[in-house]
């Protein structure tokens, strides 16, 4: 099979059996980690045998990953390979929770490398600028490692503070982009404050990974128009499980396509293993099928998301798609007066709205069942009295009308939510009451 799309659903599902049961195998044999789960589970590894079986296994998180590390010292007990073996040692980044360390093996590097060449399309011809920093990441050291090896021209910007990335980026007009969402976002609003065109800079391909946002449409559209026209494509992957999607869907804007022959995909209801109906909200379950190193079974991921699975979508590839991208972190998800509101339904309708800067941020307060909250955004240029008052009407019309709940909204002088210059911004302050 030359393109992993040429495969049938029927082909996948049975491949997918074979990298289940030989993985199962493998974790079993080389690490006292997964051999004491799967033993506690009273699975018998030579039990696996197809991809149905996969519900049989124990699923697993962070906060076990993370203990494991803590009594086995630094990689974890279940880390399967040598340390000769491995090429790189990487960190987790993100909002919450200490780092979990990441050790990747030649063999896991090779299979993530191949594929992300298969998808990136960067040429001698291109310049790639990185936005965010590299060192001990493993998704920007690898957008680095794929672009430099395609011949491309690479910027790598992270340690350059934004006006800096701005002004070095308007003189070598890179053709490719990449960061993370909501810091694009924010290098636009800081390019339109000094006069930096955007529009006029050649940019063709921006690429988000590292956080949800790219797949929001009002953000997307957003990107789109402040950057040209150029092309907004999302990634998902985390550093304990890359290589997870293929990229954007060209028949469903805003969806991914899984590596399904990487990665075995579930869709569960969050706190239990019983799955979701297809299309409906549930935490994304991974498990790794062809990885030597760390690989995960049944990895509870946190990330809300919906599922598509079917023969194959019109785009032609028979791999589950993620509707809409992921829509949030089951910690995130608050529940406000009977209905799940998520970070990224209030970036869609903040997004759309005219007279605010694109930074926002959800705060609760008062009792934990049912809290009161405040959605605080940003006006663009300093607002006060009347002018203010109505902006904030209709700030809460839209957020009724869009989210069906209405939380008290507060206007913010520019600049008030500003993050750090780079990397991922905090969404929800929770300040209910603890007891
Ligand atoms: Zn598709």
């Amino acid at each position: 099979v030359s393109r992993p799309e040429d495969l049938s659903r029927d082909e996948l599902v049975a491949l997918q059996g074979e990298r289940l049961a030989a993985s199962v195998r493998w974790v079993h044999e080389r690490s006292e980690f997964w051999c004491r789960k799967l033993d506690e589970a009273g699975v018998d590894p030579a039990s696996i045998t197809s991809i149905e079986d996969l519900p049989r296994l124990p699923t697993s998180e962070r906060a076990e990953l993370q203990a494991d590390q803590d009594s086995h010292p630094p990689a974890g007990s279940y880390a399967c390979t040598e340390r000769r073996d491995w090429l790189w040692i990487f960190t987790t980044s993100g909002t919450s929770g200490r780092p979990l360390r990441r050790v990747v093996s030649a063999h896991d590097w090779q299979i993530f490398v191949e594929r992300s060449e298969q998808d990136s399309a960067f040429g001698p011809d291109d310049t790639v600028m990185l936005l965010g920093p590299t060192d001990g990441m493993f998704g920007p050291t690898a957008n680095l490692h794929v672009a430099s090896r395609a011949g491309a021209t690479v910027i790598a910007a992270g340690r350059w503070d934004t006006r800096k990335k701005l002004a070095e980026l308007a003189l070598w007009r890179p053709t490719v982009l990449i960061g993370t969402a909501s810091y694009l976002v924010r290098l636009t609003d800081v390019a339109a404050q000094t006069g930096v065109d955007l529009t006029d800079c050649g940019i063709q391909t921006v690429l988000s990974s590292g956080e949800p946002g790219a797949s929001i449409p009002a953000t997307r559209g957003m990107l789109e128009q402040r950057f040209g026209g150029a092309r907004i494509v999302d990634r998902y992957g985390m550093t304990e499980l890359p290589t997870l999607t293929r990229g954007s869907c060209p028949a469903h804007v805003g969806a991914l396509h899984f590596n399904e022959d990487f990665v075995a995909v579930e869709c569960l209801r969050e706190g239990t293993t019983e799955p979701v109906p297809l299309g409906e909200p549930g935490e994304l379950v991974f498990t790794n099928l062809v990885n030597d190193t760390q690989p995960l079974l049944r990895y509870r991921s946190r990330d809300v998301g919906r599922l598509w699975v079917g023969e194959r979508c019109e785009c032609g590839s028979p791999f589950a798609r993620l509707e809409r991208s992921v829509e949030g972190r089951v910690d995130d998800m608050i529940w406000y007066h009977g209905v799940n509101v998520f970070p990224s339904a209030i970036e869609n309708v903040v997004h759309k709205l005219e007279g605010l800067s694109s930074d926002y941020r959800m705060v609760l307060r008062g009792p934990r069942d049912w809290p009161e909250l405040t959605v605080e955004v940003e006006t663009e240029a300093l607002i006060e009295g009347e002018a203010g008052a109505a902006l904030r009407v209709r700030v809460q019309a839209a957020l009724q009308e869009g989210l069906q709940v209405h939380p008290a909204v507060e206007l913010l002088a520019p600049g008030s939510l500003e993050d750090s210059d780079s990397g991922k911004t905090k969404r929800l302050l929770d300040l209910r009451e603890t007891a």
